[in-house]
Formats: C-alpha cells, structure tokens, sequence
C-alpha cells in the first residue's frame, strides 16, 4: 500500500516483465496483465495508471480503451504500440490516451512518460505524503504507524491497509469490492465481509465511540468512506 498502481497491459512477456521491473524499481505497485480481457478488468477496479499496449489478444488495446473512457473518464492511459503509423497515434489520442510511446522503447522513458502523466492528471507520485493528519488522527505512511491523540495505536497490517486507503481517498466512498482488492489483493477471493470485519476493528482502535463512528462512515449497500467530522 502506498503507492499508486499501474496496471501494465502487455502480451509479450519479456516487455511486460522489463516494465514490471523498472516500475517496481520506481516503487509503483504493479499489476500486469496479458490480455484485453485482463486489462480491461483490471484497469476497471484496480489501476490508478494505465500502460496499454496497442497489439493484444482477445481484445485489442483500442478496445480496452474505448470501453475504459466510457467509465474511467481520467483515468490516466499511456499507449504502447509496436507501429510508427500516424494512424495509431490519432486514433489513440481521439479515444482519450494521454500519451503514446513507440517499440522499441526504453523502459526508462515508459516510467518518464508515466510519471508526467500522472503530474498532469494531478496524482501525486514522487513526495507521497509521509504522515496524514486528520484532527486527532495521524497516519505515518513511512513507519506505518496510527495514533490518536498522540498515542500510538496497533494495527494489524490489514487493518492499516484498510485505513490507509480510506484516508488516501477521503471523502470519496470505496465499495467494498474496491477495497478487497486495494488492500486483499485482486486476486484476494475472500468474502466482502471481511471488508466489515476489519472496518470494525479499526473503528474499535480509533473511534471515540466506534458505535457511532465520526471518521469511518458507513455507506449503506455500497461500503465505507473516510470523512473526519
Ligand atoms: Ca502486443
């Protein structure tokens, strides 16, 4: 948790495993994928960042993005195509890309190109910030430590993570699938209600009254949202 998440789109697997690496170097968190299919559904729920590659199997690179700006509006998009043509590059910037790269390429220009990206779309990514401070509650991202009122609070690494990423969004309602997936993992399998679970537990450790909650908000029939009072 922490940092924002790129899904890498990519079928060639010596391309995709190059950028997982150089983007993990960069402390990104990296979800690849190596179909349309994949992409498309990864990039719905998942993804803060996208790099598409124009080539692939089942559903074409265009077609992830056409059907991702349909619901994803800002989602920031960087295509990859293994063409010079115009072409590609007027149809992708119409369908909504952000910026477009040519094979061959180098894996340090990808993370560049991203990185700008990402200022332009105002997401920040380099000086994440180190302790988030809401009234009575802090949350040091660095030491990954929660207190209240100046005490320190023990979280279980979940438990954290869940916080974490309600705090990074706060005022904005995470459904639970959401969250599954920012703090469990996409591939987590588990019940939405481990979501409920957790939520009371940290509602128990950092709520005056965590049976009437001022920070973690219940959403009813969708999920949780942080919004300190
Ligand atoms: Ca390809």
């Amino acid at each position: 948790m922490g940092a924002l998440r790129v899904l890498v789109a990519e079928d060639d697997a010596a391309i995709r495993d190059l950028l997982v690496h150089h983007l993990q170097r960069e402390r990104f968190d990296v979800v690849p994928a190596s179909d349309g299919n994949a992409a498309l559904r990864l990039a719905r729920t998942s993804a803060d960042a996208v790099i598409l590659d124009i080539g692939l199997p089942a559903i074409d690179g265009f077609d992830v993005l056409r059907a991702l700006r349909r619901e994803r509006r800002d989602l920031p998009v960087l295509l990859l195509t293994a063409r010079t043509d115009e072409i590609d590059r007027i149809i992708g910037f119409e369908l909504g890309a952000d910026d477009y790269i040519c094979k061959p390429f180098s894996p340090r220009e990808v993370v560049a190109r991203l990185k700008a990206i990402l200022r332009r779309s105002g997401q920040v990514y380099d000086e994440p910030p180190i302790i988030l401070t809401f009234g009575r509650l802090e949350i040091d991202e660095a030491a990954r430590e929660v207190r209240v009122d100046g005490s320190a609070i023990q979280l279980k690494p979940r438990e954290f993570g869940l916080l974490l990423a309600l705090a990074r969004n706060h005022g904005v309602a995470l459904s639970r699938q959401t969250l599954l997936e920012k703090v469990w993992g996409y591939d987590f399998d588990g019940d939405e209600r481990t979501v409920d679970v957790h939520v009371r537990r940290v509602r128990c450790k950092i709520e005056e009254r965590p049976g009437v909650p001022q920070m973690l908000h219940t959403v009813h029939g969708f999920g949780y949202k942080f919004a300190p009072a």
